[in-house]
């Protein structure tokens, strides 16, 4: 799907999201939780339909956050919105419940996997079609195992015993069950061997390539999330620290060294680290 073609913005304190008109927008969101911490600090960004997002960023940036408040799932969680506002397909969802959301075309799949693990692969997959009318689910359901013929052979299975790949492809097909416009993915790559991260991505690519589905894919593997996405964020204590097409944040010297480990320096710092230092360094 065609990228965005600015190049890459250091993002600043209260950014405002690059363009409007996204099948997703957030627009300055803050999450606190417990009532007093802080989480998202005027979040920004906008998932143009029909493209793949990554929202990267290192342990605690608040990725998992973002996705909670997009899907609802704070309040379970003792958090909220208090501030700004997300809009899908036009229409303000901030304080919609999240079966709504899921109706509205807005689909997760949670970190971890979260499969019903004493349940079969079918079972688990009918449980994600339960927003839809009951006729969709033998369609939906050889949809799923049409484009993963894995979980077709594995049906009868108990999820339990399927390997993590396995896995992560039920989670997958569990969310597609749900009709989405919207899939979301919180780190697909969580505790998986090379090969499968490379598969699990590739599957990623062809549901945006064959099926025009829009993709927003939180990750900490930024080397696999830029190669397969066509724009990024990344996000650092709340906010959007840099974003742009990923090609070019691909070759950004900056995200080469600190998130991609390709530095002179080999470590991961942070992003605000790089440009105190530059910032010092121009001070001198
Ligand atoms: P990770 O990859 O480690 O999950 P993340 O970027 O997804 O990181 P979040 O899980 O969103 O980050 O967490 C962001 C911050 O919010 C962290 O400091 C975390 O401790 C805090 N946080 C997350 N969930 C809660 C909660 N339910 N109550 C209080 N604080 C929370």
């Amino acid at each position: 799907m065609s990228p965005a073609t600015s190049a890459p913005v250091e993002s600043g304190a209260n950014p405002a999201a690059p363009s409007t008109g996204g099948l997703l927008e957030l627009n300055n969101v803050e999450v606190i939780y417990d009532d007093v911490i802080l989480v998202l600090r005027g979040l920004s960004l906008n998932v143009p339909e029909g493209t793949i997002v990554a929202l990267l960023g290192s342990n605690g940036a608040g990725k998992s956050t973002t996705l909670k408040a997009v899907s609802g799932l704070l309040p379970s969680e003792h958090g909220e919105v208090t501030d700004g506002g997300i809009v899908f397909d036009g229409a303000d969802v901030t304080k919609l419940d999240p079966a709504e959301r899921v109706r509205r075309g807005m689909s997760l799949c949670m970190e971890g996997r979260h499969v019903f693990e004493h349940l079969t692969v079918a079972e688990n997959l009918i449980a994600g079609g339960y927003t839809q009318e009951r006729g969709h689910v033998e369609t939906d359901l050889a949809m799923v195992y049409d484009f993963f013929p894995r979980l077709g052979e594995l049906t009868n299975q108990i999820s339990g015993y399927l390997s993590g790949g396995e896995q992560q492809m039920l989670a997958i097909g569990r969310a597609l069950m749900a009709r989405p416009r919207l899939l979301m993915l919180d780190e697909p790559s969580l505790g998986l061997a090379p090969l499968l991260v490379t598969e699990i991505f590739g599957f990623i690519k062809r549901l945006n390539e064959e099926r025009g589905l829009t993709v927003l894919v939180i990750e900490q593997n930024a080397r696999r999330a830029l190669e397969v996405a066509d724009h990024a964020y990344i996000m650092e204590q709340g906010r959007i620290v840099l974003e742009g097409p990923a090609a070019d944040l691909r070759e950004n010297p900056d995200v080469k060294e600190f998130y991609l480990g390709l530095g002179e320096g080999g470590g991961r710092k942070s992003f605000r680290d790089v440009k105190h230092y530059k910032r010092r360094k121009r001070w001198l």
